[in-house]
């Protein structure tokens, strides 16, 4: 089964839309300047958020997909 060819929230078992990115990074299997992106819908940003918080992994929320009309400070 091929995946969608638009973004959608990458919490297990949601369809949404992606809205958010989250950058996180494992010491143990990364180097440091490595990132893994995770996407979330705007219900899903908190928890993923938390999961890889706790984790010590997270290292930046953006938003995705509105990048073409917001300024980029
Ligand atoms: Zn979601």
């Amino acid at each position: 089964m091929d995946g969608p060819s638009y973004p959608q929230c990458s919490s297990k078992g949601c369809r949404a839309d992606a809205t958010w990115q989250l950058l996180w990074n494992n010491p143990k299997l990364h180097t440091p300047d490595y990132r893994k992106t995770w996407l979330a819908c705007e219900d899903h940003r908190t928890t993923l958020g938390q999961f890889l918080d706790v984790r010590g992994f997270l290292r930046e929320v953006t938003p995705f997909g509105a990048a073409s009309d917001a300024p980029i400070s």
